[in-house]
């Protein structure tokens, strides 16, 4: 059994739509299948859009409404196959207009109707193009999580009732027909209505791949895979065929978006393939992301290099205390009980530099630190990493590193690396990021070919 999903751009418009018909039948003949979709490409962000408006007292679905329809149109399908779903977003927007806010549960429940409209079309355009399947909201089919709205997590036994819902096969509700499924959200064991947070479709389709112990994850979108840097900022960046699961996990948690972050935790439990690769070009062998990845390179070690904006660096400077046993556990307890993640560290004689990429959590968590240390917060950081198994036990590494962005005069401001280590990261100014990443590309990749 293989789950396949589908991001933003390959359900965004009817070519594509149709070009993952064809995926979808070309997969369903040679064994069961169960599709993952996201929303049309920009109706999340429009639904966003649509319910801050509401928050300020204008109520507006038009926008979103029509790009759903227009869809429908494209396909000759009836606008009732989403009425249902309509009617309960322009009441969704009402209420956050009544409420004079947007509160996180609310933003969640309109943001949902992206996927809840998707997997509607794609299911009735599968079934017309003689693939029969059947939509569902992932809450109808045991994807229940917490009330973390925003970054739901799915309960623990809702692997369970996803294999309920669903057969291990992915056909238990309905012998022969194709399930299209939500990515992207979840209910609480209450009914509200969760998301898995920005970019999350990926998470969901691991997650029902590891609940149906599936043979395979493949994650179709608008490249030919994992690359070694974002093509957007790299124009010579390659697809890389095989990748580890730790390198994709660092990969992503570092910002390479084609990957959400938490996707390879599913699929490492369960030790599944995930294969990523190109609606664009069905016939290109992607990038296979397996626990034990390419065999090692000592040489050259790195794979990839990835780059996450708009992260903040603080720093606390304790002449007082820092060489205190306890200093640090005081300090990461309250980033911990504020529930900040942290992602890099390095520590002096008297000070902690730390980043965090949660800066609307960041304010009360400050006050609690000033009662320890001079804080300074620099706002406006990027992380950029170098990602590889091996990577921190490479000669020269760290030389070529540090000369490619003195050449292209980016600043430093923090580095980490170590023996052991899949990554070495560094950060510079959000404004110095890209320059970093085609500099770091050019030395590590282009001049080694
Ligand atoms: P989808 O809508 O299919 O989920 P996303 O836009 O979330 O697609 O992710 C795909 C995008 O990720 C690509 O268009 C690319 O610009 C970006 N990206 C960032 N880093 C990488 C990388 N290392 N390899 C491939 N794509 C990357
Ligand atoms: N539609 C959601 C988003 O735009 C989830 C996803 O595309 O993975 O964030
Ligand atoms: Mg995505």
């Amino acid at each position: 059994m293989r789950v396949v999903k589908f991001g933003g751009t390959s359900v965004g418009d009817p070519t594509r739509i149709v070009a993952a018909c064809d995926i979808v039948a070309g997969k369903r003949a040679k064994g069961p299948v169960v599709v993952v979709v996201s929303a049309a490409s920009k109706v999340t962000d429009m639904l966003l859009k649509a319910a801050n408006a509401a928050a300020a007292g204008v109520v507006d679905a038009e926008p979103v409404v029509g790009r759903v329809r227009s869809l429908l149109d494209a396909f000759s399908l009836p606008h009732s196959l989403v009425e249902r779903e309509v009617l309960a977003l322009r009441e969704a927007l009402a209420t956050v207009a009544k409420t004079g806010s947007l509160s996180l549960e609310h933003a969640d429940l309109v943001a949902s109707f992206g996927e809840r409209f998707s997997v509607r079309t794609f299911a009735a355009v599968l079934s017309a193009r003689g693939v029969t399947a059947t939509a569902f909201d992932a809450f109808d089919v045991g994807m229940i999580t917490d009330a973390q709205f925003g970054a739901a997590e799915p309960l623990s036994d809702s692997a369970a009732r996803v294999r309920d819902a669903l057969g291990v096969d992915g056909v238990a509700h309905a012998k022969d027909s194709v399930a299209v499924v939500t990515g992207f959200i979840g209910k609480t064991e209450d009914g509200r209505v969760t998301t898995l947070g920005r970019g999350g479709s990926d998470y969901s389709a691991a997650l029902f791949g590891a609940a149906m112990r599936a043979d395979e994850i493949e994650i179709w979108t608008d490249v030919d895979g994992v690359m070694t840097a974002d093509p957007r900022v790299v124009r010579a960046a390659r697809t890389i065929p095989v990748l580890s699961f730790t390198e994709a996990a660092e990969l992503a948690y570092f910002g390479a978006k084609v990957l959400h972050p938490k996707t390879i935790h599913p699929a490492v439990r369960e030790n599944i393939p995930v294969r990523v690769l190109n609606t664009f070009n069905p016939e290109g062998e992607g990038t296979v992301i397996l626990e034990a990845g390419a065999p090692p390179d000592l040489e050259h070690p790195a794979r990839a290099i990835a780059s996450k904006k708009s992260i903040t660096m603080v720093q606390v400077v304790s002449s007082r205390m820092l060489l205190a046993h306890g200093f640090l556990a005081k300090l990461f307890e309250v980033f911990a009980r504020h529930r900040i993640a942290v992602d890099m560290v390095a520590t002096s004689e008297v000070s902690v530099t730390l980043t965090v990429d949660r800066d609307d959590l960041l304010t009360p968590a400050l006050n609690e630190l000033r009662r320890i240390g001079d804080v300074q917060v620099v706002a406006g950081r990027s992380l950029v990493a170098i990602v590889g198994l091996g990577i921190g036990d490479a000669l020269g590494i760290a030389g070529r590193v540090f000369s490619a962005l003195a050449r292209a005069r980016v600043n430093i401001e923090l580095i980490s690396a170590g023996s052991g280590r899949a990554n070495m990261s560094l950060v510079v100014a959000d404004a110095d990021a890209d320059a970093a990443v085609r500099a770091l590309h050019h030395a590590i990749f282009d001049e080694r070919a």
